[in-house]
């Protein structure tokens, strides 16, 4: 008789299916570049559809040609309780991001075949299509048609540099399907991945126990002064658009830091006109990236740096324009899901702490649609989006261990 106590995932079998799929685009310093509805990514698909077959998984796939590999529960009618992420990478894209998601989800099959372990709600594994968004605009497509973030021919009609379609490079490639995207229930969702940051490792956490993700707010901000020569104008009679917009990016940092723990502001690009070393700048556009854990706080960010940008044009004379370019609400996950996650690595031992995510995810998508959560491990450094990309064996086993219960206690354990 297995128990839930016992139950464990083969760290080094998942391990190997990492290495072993990160071979498919493998470049010269060590990472993947894998880019979506590429020959390399009907590579990665073949290999890790392969997989799930030789593992009893049943496998289709959607007309955005997303895949879903199902492990039949003991009452068929329960809706699946679901993991998974995505294959494709960025153009110097790591071993992890995403390929993590996807390979621990196979392993808790891997591991529920072994044990000879049955549930009552039937578990999927998935990968959605073009999560990184490098190749083909949107991000997230796969679960952001699923979910109905936009539509099927939004999606398809996205072309690479080439003029190549969606459409037809899934054509191509053979993953259009024939079901419906969406048209497939949800009873939970989990999703581990990466961090892609560096708080657990500066905290020596194995664990992240992800609460939402940030709701993000996009500026682009014109400070509008007066070209002058920058001999003959006396410093009191000046317009000087980027010592006002300076004082302005201050605003946006000091803005994160008035709205804590989780405020970020960010001033990324700066465009200076005329950008010459003699003449005082007449002119400054920058962009402002505001982030924060839920919409009301975003909201409180927004009417932050308003006031702010209201208070210094009114004391220089300048004009500050405060343009609105997109926005993406928060999107906490789910109470249940949460707790199935630090509940699991409590059980198990391993060290964890509440965390955020900075980045999006496909998570945060199926959260619109089911209960869903989120388990992040540690990455070397933070870093991601990086051919030095790198986690430990035994956090990426860790992270696993957590799902495969998470799960489990979502899907119902029926017996070993
Ligand atoms: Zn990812």
């Amino acid at each position: 008789m297995t128990s839930l106590q016992t139950l464990r995932v083969n760290g080094s079998r998942l391990w190997d299916s990492l290495m072993q799929l990160a071979r498919i685009g493998a470049t010269e310093k060590g990472g993947v570049c894998r880019l979506a509805l590429t020959d390399l990514d009907r590579q990665g698909r073949d290999l890790v559809t392969r997989w799930a077959r030789e593992a009893g998984l049943t496998v289709t796939v959607d007309q955005i040609g997303n895949v879903f590999m199902r492990r039949e529960g003991l009452n068929p009618a329960l809706p699946p309780v679901m993991t998974g992420s995505h294959i494709d990478t960025q153009p110097t894209g790591g071993k992890f991001d995403g390929n993590y998601g996807v390979l621990a989800g196979l392993e808790v099959v891997r591991t529920l075949n072994d044990h000879g372990v049955q549930t009552e709600a039937p578990i999927e594994v998935v990968f959605w299509t073009n999560e990184e968004g490098s190749r083909f605009v949107p991000v997230m497509m796969g679960s952001g048609v699923f979910a109905n973030a936009f539509t099927l021919d939004h999606a398809y009609a996205a072309t690479d540099v080439d003029g190549k379609s969606v459409k037809d490079e899934l054509t191509r490639i053979g993953y259009v399907g024939s079901q419906t995207p969406g048209d497939h229930p949800i009873g939970s969702y989990f999703e581990t991945h990466i961090e892609q940051g560096p708080v657990l490792e500066d905290h020596g956490k194995t664990i992240g126990v992800v609460t939402g993700v940030l709701g993000i707010r996009w500026y682009d901000c014109i400070v509008t002064g007066m070209e002058a020569h920058a001999g003959p104008t006396p410093m009191a009679l000046r317009k000087d658009a980027l010592q006002v917009a300076s004082r302005l990016m201050q605003e946006v940092v000091a803005c994160a830091h008035r709205h804590p723990p989780h405020g970020r502001g960010t001033v990324g690009m700066v465009q200076v006109h005329p950008n010459s070393r003699n003449v005082i700048p007449g002119r400054v556009k920058f962009s402002i990236d505001l982030r924060n854990a839920t919409d009301a706080l975003c909201e409180a960010m927004d009417a932050d740096i308003r006031a702010r940008a209201a208070a210094l044009a009114a004391e220089t004379g300048l004009s500050i324009e405060i343009h609105p370019v997109s926005a993406y609400p928060a999107q906490p996950f789910h109470g249940d899901c949460i707790q199935a996650v630090a509940s699991a690595a409590e059980a198990l031992g391993y060290s964890s702490m509440p965390v955020v995510s900075g980045a999006g995810h496909d998570a945060v998508y199926m959260a619109r649609l089911a209960p869903a959560g989120m388990i992040f491990i540690p990455c070397k450094d933070g870093i991601s989006h990086n051919e030095i990309e790198d986690a430990q064996p035994d956090h990426i086993e860790a992270g696993c261990n957590v799902l495969l219960r998470a799960m489990l206690e979502r899907a119902r354990l029926v017996q070993g």
